[in-house]
């Protein structure tokens, strides 16, 4: 390192340039923006400690010069500057995109996102020509296509003018955040009832949905221009829709524009008719875009509902206390306390909604379990719903005729996961407290070497898988079978109120002996525990085993059934499965790939 620059502190942040949408609004104001994404050292890719961008273009067969984003001459101006004809900018986009997404996933989890055995997620900008994206686990991969406009009908494009699915902030951000769920929970990808696949693809698009309200330029644009309706439920769902969100979720923020005749009619009949539409739509609709979009709508209405309610008194103030904004341009300075509401409502959700994975059973998980542990996690961290989050939350999953198992009403007391300190005994409190100082070593971003939830020697998973074993039943786990350690790392989060929480979280995961079906009948546990060992939650899905306590065994037989009617109703009960030849293995994979899932969804864009 040269001597001058010891002398001066590397920044934290790198500024970048990026298409705030997709290039198809061009030169609409605020499209190009600059957002500053964390700092590392980058090679030419660019190459960074978890992303690694490869521009082999499957199409032609080529590799195109990889950006060097750390020269000086791209240093000083923030990157290149937005140009679809540049493949360089492309690769700074799709890395710029998705450092956004592991910073948010960071910062909600309270520790350094690491893939597996510390890997890098390859981001593929030019990966095939095709009208798709899609992550590939096999791969570790994103790939990215690029199509030909339709020459007949193509939208505001160019007949014919190429599409670059990779200049897509959504489709970066639902691509790279497939690879982070599939990091935080693995069995996703086992469709063992109808929410499971739609989780992910739902979960996917509160990520991209949520990061894209982060950016003040869109923000303010859109709310100066849809000032007038700043009350109605309809203003930030056209903003969404401005940003030509439309992965088949577009279905989602439809929805959501239902609700202005909520308010219109708060009480009325329409109301009750759009409810039973809502929950119609829960009980019937299967594909998994689809059914994602009924979570992404529920988690828009509470964002909504929060924001409505956070922007009252700036409204009030504004207008004199009347609530009716004047005709012609809103103040710039109103507009810009209202973004700065909606962008903080905005980060809120989809810090809640990341952070309830540490709440989430290892297997099988449903939109209701995403519910609880949304309430629990919250509820841990910020006691005091003076925000009206969780109360929100709640009430738009309940329209959506969305009620976790076994709750008996959905008030907030009951959604919160059983509190189980004290029926489990403790975890082996010396190695716990060698796991937390390693984690605490490791908290260092950039730090190379040890990991945060790697275990190099496999002493610390050895230790949890003999703990598991010997508390199977109190953990709802089949003492008769193995137990698998699925993953575990240590939390490290700060309340409001300043105060420092340590968790420790683990997955345990078992498989039932005899397959049901092509998909194996799978059961597990998450449980989350204190500094001290102390066990305060253990979050299970029960296999239906004699040798667990009569509720859990319960439990274990209704998901069992519910696995086994699902796999009649699908393809998954075609009887030439059971015997895996190619074709139908070819199938099975096609059930759960997300190049086949995503093939129909991005084409609708
Ligand atoms: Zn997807």
């Amino acid at each position: 390192m040269p001597a001058s620059s010891r002398s001066y502190p590397l920044p934290g942040r790198r500024p970048l340039k990026v298409f705030a949408t997709d290039p198809m609004l061009g030169d609409a104001a605020g499209n190009r923006i600059s957002i500053a994404v964390p700092n590392e050292p980058l090679r030419p890719g660019p190459a960074g400690t978890r992303l690694e961008v490869v521009d082999y273009d499957g199409g032609s067969r080529r590799f195109y010069e990889p950006v060097d984003l750390d020269a000086p001459a791209l240093l000083m101006q923030g990157g290149l500057d937005p140009v679809e004809s540049d493949p360089r900018f492309h690769q700074q986009m799709v890395y710029a995109v998705a450092s956004k997404v592991l910073e948010n996933f960071d910062a909600a989890l309270g520790r350094t996102f690491r893939f597996k055995g510390g890997a890098r997620l390859r981001l593929l900008p030019h990966a095939f020509r095709g009208a798709n994206a899609y992550y590939d686990p096999d791969l570790f991969a994103v790939l990215f296509g690029y199509f030909r406009a339709d020459d007949e009908d193509p939208g505001p494009n160019l007949p014919g003018q190429t599409v670059f699915t990779c200049l897509s902030h959504d489709v970066i951000a639902h691509e790279v955040s497939h690879a982070l769920v599939h990091r935080l929970r693995p069995r996703y990808l086992e469709p063992s009832n109808r929410d499971v696949l739609a989780f992910h693809e739902g979960f996917a698009d509160v990520v991209a949905i949520f990061q894209h309200f982060s950016f003040p330029e869109i923000l303010t644009g859109a709310i100066q221009e849809t000032h007038a309706r700043l009350q109605s439920a309809n203003t930030l769902v056209s903003l969404a829709q401005q940003f030509g969100y439309a992965t088949g979720s577009g279905q989602a923020l439809r929805s959501a524009l239902d609700d202005e005749a909520d308010a219109e009619d708060p009480a009325g009949e329409k109301k009750r008719k759009r409810e039973r539409l809502k929950r119609q739509l829960y009980e019937t609709v299967t594909e998994p875009h689809e059914r994602g979009s009924i979570l992404v709508a529920a988690v828009f209405d509470a964002f909504f509902a929060t924001y409505q309610k956070r922007i009252k008194d700036l409204i009030r103030i504004a207008t004199g206390g009347s609530g009716v904004l004047p005709e012609g341009d809103l103040h710039p300075d109103l507009v810009g306390r209202i973004a700065k509401e909606a962008s903080k409502t905005a980060q809120n959700v989809l810090t809640m909604s990341i952070r309830a994975f540490d709440y989430l059973p290892p297997v099988d998980v449903t939109f209701g379990d995403f519910l609880r542990a949304l309430v629990t996690a919250d509820t841990e961290l910020v006691p005091d719903d003076d925000r009206g989050l969780r109360a929100s939350m709640i009430e738009a999953f309940r329209v959506r005729g969305v009620y976790p198992d076994d709750v008996v009403s959905l008030a907030e007391e009951s959604l919160l996961w059983e509190n189980r300190t004290g029926e489990v005994p403790d975890l082996p409190v010396n190695l716990l407290r060698q796991e937390l100082v390693l984690s605490a070593r490791a908290f260092d971003r950039y730090a190379p070497g040890r990991q945060s939830d790697e275990d190099p020697t496999g002493v610390w998973a050895r230790a949890l898988r003999r703990w598991a074993t010997e508390n199977a039943r109190a953990l709802d786990l089949d003492p008769g079978l193995r137990v698998g350690v699925e993953g575990f790392h240590t939390v490290f989060r700060v309340s409001p109120d300043g105060q420092l929480h340590i968790e420790l979280v683990a997955r345990f995961v078992q498989t039932a002996p005899r397959p049901r079906g092509v998909l194996p009948l799978r059961g597990g546990t998450t449980i989350v525990a204190s500094s001290e060992g102390k066990v305060r939650y253990a979050i299970s899905k029960a296999l239906p085993s004699k040798r667990l306590r009569a509720e859990a065994r319960r439990e274990g037989e209704r998901r069992a059934a519910r696995q086994a009617r699902l796999a009649e109703e699908s393809d998954f009960g075609d009887p030439s499965l059971a015997w895996g030849d190619a074709r139908s293995l070819r199938r099975r994979r096609a059930h759960v790939s997300f190049a086949a899932l995503h093939r129909a969804a991005w084409r609708t864009r």
